[in-house]
């Protein structure tokens, strides 16, 4: 027997919820009506919802064997969902899917044949088209591609998407990189082995509302930046550089008004070297600062998320009789 894991992180989905199970059991039992050695359990993360997900996730527990599910203390944010999901699954192979229906289940066949024979060892989806999405957040979208492909080792494909099917020993490498700063698609990417891209049209969310700002996404990136590459260090140096030889010319130049007389230019020379360099030395600082601040929270080991009921808490208390034998 296989045993196929499906890890959905989910923040405040009352209303995705349950069109998600629907959806999804339909196709476990397409898959396993295909396949009769499959079996699946499905690991729901409660990322500290407001609303009543963590109802809908204890009612659907308590139906249905399959169903588990963490509920964490507060909202630690997608990162930390996945990686307690990925940290939590017991199958031989796992998935990672949003709950709002954007990672379009019947995909799940398609991707389960790619990795059942070991031809690949992740299977996941790559959006062709950003249908749906405003003009400036897809324009940004792509610069930030672009720029993270430039200055990173680590190759971050556009429109790759956080719905994988994975084998088990691709989930134990990711889970060996318990690093705090987490950026997924940088992650999935720098363990390596073989990847099946398949490529589809956008598809807009059923219901709700992403949770994802546009400061919520600026903030991301920069975090992908600064955890995947460190370039911006090599550029802060190089700024530093370029700006000393400025400096140097500058201070010629003055030399040769202040001979010439000209009081008045000698002096708006200085400032603006003043500002210039000023300037440029707290941009340099900022971009340290960054990485400091990086290796201070990594220092501190922090777990990334912490549990606050799951499951089995759940069905003890609920039957206590049951869980003294
Ligand atoms: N999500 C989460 N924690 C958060 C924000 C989002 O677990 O703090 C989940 C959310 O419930 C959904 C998935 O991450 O299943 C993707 O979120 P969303 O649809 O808001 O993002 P988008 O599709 O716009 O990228
Ligand atoms: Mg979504």
């Amino acid at each position: 027997m296989k045993l196929i894991s499906i890890v959905v992180p989910c923040y405040n989905e009352e209303e995705s919820l349950p069109l998600f199970y629907e959806e999804i059991q339909k196709i476990m039992k397409q898959m396993q009506d295909e396949h009769p050695d499959l079996l699946f359990e499905l690991v729901f993360i409660d990322d500290g919802s407001r609303d009543k997900t963590l109802e809908i996730l204890r009612s659907m527990a308590l139906q249905d064997k399959r169903v588990r599910y963490i509920s964490f203390s507060r909202n630690f944010g997608k990162e930390a969902g996945m990686y307690a999901g990925l940290e939590n699954a017991k199958g031989d192979f796992v998935v990672v899917m949003d709950a709002d229906l954007q990672h379009p289940p019947a995909f799940l066949p398609r991707m389960y044949n790619y990795v059942k024979d070991g031809e690949f060892d992740c299977a996941t989806t790559r959006r062709v088209s950003r249908q749906g999405e405003s003009k400036i957040r897809s324009a940004f979208a792509r610069l930030f591609y672009k720029i993270m492909n430039k200055i990173s080792q680590t190759e971050i494909v556009d429109g790759a998407q956080d719905f994988r099917f994975m084998t088990r020993q691709m989930v134990n490498s990711i889970l060996e990189m318990p690093e705090y700063n987490r950026f997924s698609k940088g992650i999935f990417s720098w363990v390596g082995f073989k990847t099946k891209y398949i490529e589809y049209e956008n598809v807009e969310r059923q219901v709700g509302t992403s949770s994802w700002s546009f400061w919520g996404l600026f903030r991301y990136s920069l975090e992908g930046i600064f955890a995947f590459s460190t370039a911006p260090l090599a550029a802060a140096a190089i700024l530093g550089m370029l700006s000393c030889l400025i400096g140097l010319i500058l201070f010629i130049l003055w030399i040769v008004q202040a001979v010439g007389d000209s009081i008045q230019a000698a002096q708006t020379g200085l400032f603006c070297a003043l500002f210039f360099l000023g300037g440029l030395q707290l941009f340099c600082t900022g971009i340290l600062g960054q990485y400091f601040a990086k290796t201070y929270l990594e220092t501190k080991h922090r777990p990334i998320y912490i549990m606050r009921e799951n499951e089995e808490i759940y069905r003890k208390r609920q039957n206590p009789d049951h869980a003294k034998k």
